[in-house]
């Protein structure tokens, strides 16, 4: 049996900023249900008081133990639950997790060694020694590190390997190198170039691409693109110096939740074969965020993080091109106030093309995906991307960029092949993007041409099932 102990700073559903907690809420399972007798995935995770409260209620206190963080001892709490047949441990301190967010506070550097620490501390309590412990994104970054440092010669920790997934290079936890160096007792020697220190300060993420024994990202393009200097971050040295540990596995969504034909969230249920009653949700929507009823005209969705990395600046750059065209447009996303003010602001000039909501809400995505005939996603990097698996999953029709996992998962409409489950472009530039759009509103108007499209797009496999057993391959590997 192999046991796999997961670490993140959010899994769906108990807390969610995008894409790494539908990851995190999904993957565990894929992978135990693939080979129940000889695999089990477990996670652990921050104990936030934004837990929604009917899963909160559910959460068992085990015991408490205190860790170190410089020089004080902090409480920390272990808890478990059980949800769709994974077992999840949160680590509990109120001082740090009992906060409105997940991140964006003045201490994060402080929480997330706190965590770090908490997580290799807790492991001879859980009853549950891993012979893996597979770390995702910078929050986690500290611990095969410390791991290495100051756990290896202790008996519970000998035989643990380490994996590290990368779902996002950009965000990267750099601090000084004097507060590192206080939060972990790590002496100077750690803080050289090959080892922790980043450009003057000391970096998370960084630790755990040289600790880790083993690295991922969340699909093969991204794994090349981190290696070249435009999306390498500065790490893209030290991830060509490891590219035989490197591996990308595209991401998959979780089938069950993201599944037009049982879908609570959606107005309307159907599948590939009923995909006429698609346009009901779309009729709905148009009520609820008060557009003109239309079902003839083409509707537009984009749910994202407002950043700059979603491509909201080719976006913003042709709107008002974008914007005279025959459609209708959807957004639903929070982040950066200057997008969130720029849409607010065109919402009210274009009150009866552009529904503007600024705001996070899990089920008016899922409408929007249900209702929409085409989902923009024109990033100007994507490790992977999930709203446009979702996207197709609903029938909607992706028009994204070709970067990261949008290049491996979007096939480009072949007018000679007729084959394609969407529509993309290769430069990130404003008018190659409005091209594209145009073309794929030009095919709207061709039906027989759109549906066998959507046809393909919704009978892709994008599921976690051929990907799991890459990750399963990589853990047999590992303990091999
Ligand atoms: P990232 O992880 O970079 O934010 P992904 O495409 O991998 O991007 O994942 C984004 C996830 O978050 C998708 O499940 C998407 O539907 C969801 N999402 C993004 N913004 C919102 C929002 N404002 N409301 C609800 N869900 C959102």
């Amino acid at each position: 049996m192999i046991k796999v102990l997961m670490v993140t700073s959010e899994a769906t559903p108990f807390a969610k900023t995008g894409g790494l907690a539908d990851v995190l809420g999904s993957l565990p399972k894929a992978i135990n249900d693939l080979d129940k007798d000889n695999v089990e995935v477990r996670v652990i995770m921050p104990k936030y008081s934004s837990i929604p409260k009917e899963l909160a209620e559910r959460i068992v206190h085990k015991k408490y133990i205190f860790v170190k963080v410089g020089l004080s001892q902090k409480y920390c709490g272990i808890e478990e639950t059980r949800y769709n047949g994974v077992t999840f441990y949160f680590i509990d301190n109120e001082d740090y997790f009992k906060r409105e967010g997940l991140y964006g506070y003045y201490d994060d550097g402080e929480r997330f060694s706190f965590f770090c620490r908490a997580v290799l501390d807790v492991i001879p309590h859980l009853d549950f020694i891993p012979d893996i412990l597979h770390c995702h994104d910078w929050q986690t970054g500290m611990i095969a590190p410390l791991l290495e440092i100051q756990y290896r010669g202790l008996e519970d920790y000998k035989d643990i390997a380490t994996m590290f997934t990368i779902h996002n290079l950009r965000f990267q936890g750099v601090y000084g190198i004097p507060f590192v160096k206080d939060m972990f007792g790590l002496g100077d020697e750690f803080f050289t170039s090959d080892k922790l220190e980043f450009y003057g300060g000391a970096g998370f993420l960084k630790g755990g691409l040289v600790y880790s024994n083993i690295l991922t990202t969340v699909s093969p393009t991204y794994a090349e693109e981190i290696q070249s200097s435009f999306l390498g971050e500065r790490l893209d040295g030290l991830l060509r110096a490891r590219n035989n540990d490197l591996h990308g596995i595209v991401n998959g969504i979780d089938y069950k939740q993201y599944d037009p034909v049982t879908d609570s969230y959606i107005y309307i249920n159907y599948d590939v074969d009923s995909v006429q009653n698609k346009v009901k949700n779309k009729v709905e929507l148009q009520k609820e965020l008060n557009l003109p009823v239309n079902e003839n005209i083409p509707l537009i969705g984009l749910i994202s993080r407002l950043d700059s990395q979603k491509g909201l600046d080719i976006i913003i750059r042709v709107f008002n091109e974008i914007l005279e065209e025959d459609l209708q447009f959807v957004i639903l996303g929070t982040g950066d106030p200057k997008y969130e003010l720029f849409f607010k602001e065109a919402a009210i000039n274009f009150s009866d093309k552009l529904s503007a909501n600024i705001k996070f809400d899990n089920i008016l995505a899922h409408k929007i995906y249900a209702a929409s005939d085409l989902f923009l996603m024109p990033s100007l990097f994507e490790p992977c991307g999930l709203g446009q698996l979702i996207s197709m999953r609903y029938g909607s029709l992706p028009i994204v960029r070709e970067t990261g996992g949008l290049k491996d998962t979007v096939r480009s409409y072949n007018d000679e092949t007729k084959e394609g489950n969407g529509f993309s472009f290769t430069n990130y530039n404003a008018e190659v993007m409005l091209y594209t759009i145009r073309r794929a509103l030009a095919k709207y108007k061709e039906p027989s041409v759109f549906q066998d499209i959507i046809k393909t797009a919704m009978t892709d496999d994008n599921s976690w099932y051929s990907s799991a057993k890459e990750y399963l391959n990589l853990y047999i590997t590992m303990k091999g």
